[in-house]
């Protein structure tokens, strides 16, 4: 049995060996494919809903077929490219979730768009955005 489980591991190696495999664009297409999959699972309009089906089989299709791509500059260049885009989104969510996680500070959002943090609980003080120096009071 542990023979027939190194047998298959081996065979999939050989098949995965110079191939791309699945990078982070990958795992993207997947998750946009279960995102157009639950979507489509709402829609009633029987129209729109196949084309929400056909959208997430070509996710599903494109996924695969840069799975098993050999040409690994492009597909590298492809997933380069990709997480240029999504690092930044990735940041303001998780700066969102942090924000959210720290109880004890209130954030407040400046005009210039910063985000300054004051403490809770101390209550009204005014407060000057560390970027541009704008003042306001805040009530902690
Ligand atoms: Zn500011």
């Amino acid at each position: 049995m542990n023979n027939f489980f190194y047998r298959l591991q081996s065979a999939a190696a050989r098949l995965m060996y110079g191939r791309n495999g699945v990078d982070q664009l990958g795992w993207a297409l997947l998750a946009l494919y279960l995102l157009l999959r639950a979507a489509g699972g709402l829609i009633r309009v029987p129209a729109l809903r196949a084309g929400f089906g056909l959208l997430s089989f070509a996710a599903v299709v494109l996924a695969l077929w840069r799975v098993f791509s050999r040409d690994l500059a492009k597909r590298r260049a492809e997933n380069a490219r990709f997480l240029r885009r999504w690092y930044p989104v990735r940041t303001l969510f998780r700066d969102a979730r942090a924000r959210r996680a720290d109880r004890a500070h209130k954030y407040v959002k400046c005009s210039c768009g910063a985000w300054c943090r004051v403490p809770r609980g101390v209550g009204k003080v005014e407060l000057m955005c560390p970027r541009c120096g704008e003042k306001r009071i805040v009530k902690t």
